[in-house]
């Protein structure tokens, strides 16, 4: 089932919530747990990130440096089959610009579908940690509004070599990330939401917001976007903090603010255990406020931890 018609189909807030792939070498034991001690609470659909190829310098016994590719998360489309198949969720396996081609993409789009899966999130990735900039493949996207595009392509039945006529169209559910805050590298807030309304008028059925503290931030940019003529579902993605370093690392991956009220509590903290139960009791009044402001959907971004998770969705849901 498509999220959007899940959306629509319901009167509530609905709860999702996503996950990593294992990293390489590991089985998808971890995974299914996580997922076992979340299903009681009856997630509408599961998101699963997706890992681009990443550069490695290792040093060798002779004091050179050898690069190496690597890809320390593979495995997203499998994955995200297995989930689906096994504990009857639909599954948004997440697909990036970065590091891939046009042509691995519509693979990829190929693959799922033969797969039964129907809806995907679009994202552009980010840039290798060793380049200053996003760069794109030779062939490849270099936002994710272009990689919507391609999948609304495929939606038609074009798919990208001409010559192929009568083609099966690919009817997938497309996703989009916003940025209540603005995302890192745009000049300022309203670029940054030309930019997304660019993305939902190329096709996108809906939106999921990055990680944020401070719920009003969410709604300003809610009526942000409904200003500029963005009428689909905007779904806030929030994350429980979980050890005192993150009110630090946070702002800097995620270019996001850490409200005064919350930082003071985390910093009283003279553990990592007191951390995480301020940063979970904190995740818990954001989501029962979002979901009496009758959001679509929360989407808790859980990085395979449970515990915390898990008193959310027990408190609201
Ligand atoms: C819900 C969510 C899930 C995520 N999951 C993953 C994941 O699984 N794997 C992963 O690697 N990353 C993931 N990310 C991170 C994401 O890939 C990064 O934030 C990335 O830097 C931007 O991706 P995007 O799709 O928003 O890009 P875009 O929409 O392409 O935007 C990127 C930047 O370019 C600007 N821009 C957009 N379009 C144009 C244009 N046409 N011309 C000029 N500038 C433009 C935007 O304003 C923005 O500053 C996720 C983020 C969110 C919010």
């Amino acid at each position: 089932m498509k999220v959007i018609d899940i959306i629509k189909q319901s009167d509530k807030t609905i709860f999702s919530f996503e996950l990593l792939p294992p990293l390489k070498g590991q089985n998808a034991d971890k995974l299914y747990k996580t997922i076992e001690e979340l299903i009681e609470f009856k997630p509408k659909y599961i998101n699963l990130t997706a890992h681009r190829d990443e550069v490695e310098y290792r040093a060798l016994p002779n004091g050179l440096l050898e690069k190496r590719i690597v890809r320390k998360r593979p495995g997203t489309v499998a994955i995200a089959a297995s989930i689906q198949h096994k504990f009857g969720v639909p599954v948004v396996p997440h697909i990036v610009c970065g590091g891939f081609t046009k042509e691995e993409t519509e693979n990829m789009l190929l693959d799922l579908n033969f797969l039964n899966i129907k809806n995907v999130l679009a994202l552009r990735g980010d840039g290798l940690k060793s380049e200053a900039v996003f760069r794109p493949e030779p062939e490849g996207h270099s936002h994710a509004n272009d990689l919507v595009k391609q999948i609304v392509e495929l939606r038609k039945g074009n798919y990208l070599d001409p010559e192929l006529k009568n083609n099966t169209p690919l009817d997938f559910c497309i996703g989009v990330a916003g940025y209540p805050e603005k995302h890192a590298e745009s000049p300022n807030p309203d670029i940054d939401l030309e930019y997304l309304k660019q993305k939902v008028d190329a096709g996108a059925d809906y939106i999921v917001t990055q990680l944020f503290f401070d719920n009003q931030k969410y709604y300003d940019f809610v009526d942000r976007c409904r200003a500029i003529g963005i009428t689909v579902p905007i779904i806030p993605g929030i994350k429980p903090l979980a050890l005192m370093n993150q009110i630090t690392i946070l702002p800097k991956i995620f270019s996001i603010d850490i409200p005064e009220e919350f930082a003071k509590e985390v910093r009283k903290c003279k553990n990592n255990e007191e951390a995480r139960q301020v940063g979970t009791e904190w995740a818990i009044m954001q989501a029962r406020d979002l979901v009496a402001n009758k959001v679509p959907c929360l989407h808790i971004y859980t990085y395979g931890i449970t515990d915390n998770t898990r008193q959310i969705a027990k408190a609201v849901f």
